[in-house]
């Protein structure tokens, strides 16, 4: 998978044009993000298919899990009709459009769909895309995928409305942490003024995405944070904790309900490196990673066969909890 390594630069305007030609002139499009999907993979889509839609094509969006389900706090998105699950998702498709996807193994159960597809489309901003499509609009110089469906939106002539303005920002919000990161230059403020102009209620969304926990979040917090580890030698101090299948069937949280947790945990001033250890519901363990700038975890995530960004990447481990973290540590 690192044999087509992309060279990182802006997207050229060939591969613009391509994706627009491509776009217009199909009648069914198939888009799809990654598994578990973030605020900026479900949003970029459902954008994208919002526009589309609007245009009079046909559109299906999905993202390949087992047991299909859209994260709690991503329900209030627009465009939620446009899902479907993959076991309805057109087999081989005319124009299939993925967003926020690195390398192919992340669209899970929808792998084998790009093979099969006419034309991909990858719409992406991490570095380690692997250009698998056979249009590939990358920018890892983007904040966010949101970035990139924006242009592409913009490119194929399309309006932006209210609606597709809110799954636009929740990418963009979502992925610069509230405007926090290094990610977060001029540019990403002039997009979110433009979104936020089409009449956005921005107090409605940051309540949608980080103010309605369910009440046994609190509970399942407590003990994560109470099994909190620091250890100052690994790396430039690493501070890890790990959430239990176990601690979250106590109070009936779902997998996505505990993926805010790390934002909690990361905010140690004695550490460079956070981890996060979630059991997901097949008893395999979701890593998350954050650094302050000292590691690059996407290289320590790739490692462990994984990836993501320099300051936010994550790995799957098949392994026990001690091994993990043994792993993470020795490479930190
Ligand atoms: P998260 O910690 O889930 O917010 O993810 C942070 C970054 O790491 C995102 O760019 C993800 O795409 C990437 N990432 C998380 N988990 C994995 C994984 N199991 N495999 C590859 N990349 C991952
Ligand atoms: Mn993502
Ligand atoms: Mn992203």
């Amino acid at each position: 998978m690192t044999a087509d390594l992309r060279d990182g630069g802006p997207v050229s305007g060939r591969d613009w044009d391509r994706a627009v030609e491509l776009i217009s002139s199909a009648d069914e499009i198939a888009l799809a993000c990654h598994v578990s999907p973030d605020g900026d993979a479900l949003g970029s889509t459902l954008a994208v298919g919002l526009a589309l839609r609007a245009a009079g094509k046909r559109v299906t969006a999905s993202f390949g899990e087992r047991r299909f389900r859209v994260p709690r706090l991503l329900r209030f998105l627009p465009g939620q009709e446009l899902l479907a699950e993959p076991a309805d998702y057109p087999a081989a498709p005319e124009v299939m459009i993925t967003f926020d996807v690195p390398t192919v193994g992340r669209l899970g159960t929808l792998t084998d769909t790009t093979c099969k597809a006419r034309e991909l489309i990858v719409v992406d901003h991490h570095p380690s895309n692997t250009g698998f499509g056979t249009v590939n609009l990358v920018d890892p110089g983007a904040a966010a995928t949101a970035v990139l469906a924006e242009e592409l939106i913009d490119r194929l002539g399309l309006p932006i409305d209210q609606a597709i303005a809110t799954c636009l920002y929740v990418g963009l919000v979502t992925d610069t942490g509230s405007f926090k990161h290094s990610s977060t230059t001029p540019e990403v403020h002039a997009m979110a003024a433009r979104l936020v102009a089409t009449g956005l209620n921005t107090e409605e969304i940051a309540r949608e995405l980080w103010d309605r926990s369910p009440f046994g979040y609190l509970k399942v917090l407590g003990a994560v944070l109470d099994r909190v580890r620091l250890e100052p030698e690994v790396g430039g101090g690493l501070v890890w904790t790990y959430v239990t299948r176990a601690d979250r069937a106590a109070y009936g949280l779902p997998y996505d309900e505990v993926e805010g947790i790390i934002d909690v945990v990361r905010r140690t001033d004695e550490a460079d490196v956070t981890a996060v250890l979630k059991e997901d519901d097949d008893g395999a363990w979701q890593v998350s990673t954050r650094s302050k700038g000292g590691v690059d975890v996407s290289r320590v995530c790739a490692a462990l066969g994984g990836g993501g960004h320099a300051k936010a990447a994550g790995f799957t481990s098949h392994l026990p909890l001690e091994e993990t973290i043994a792993s993470l540590r020795a490479l930190l």
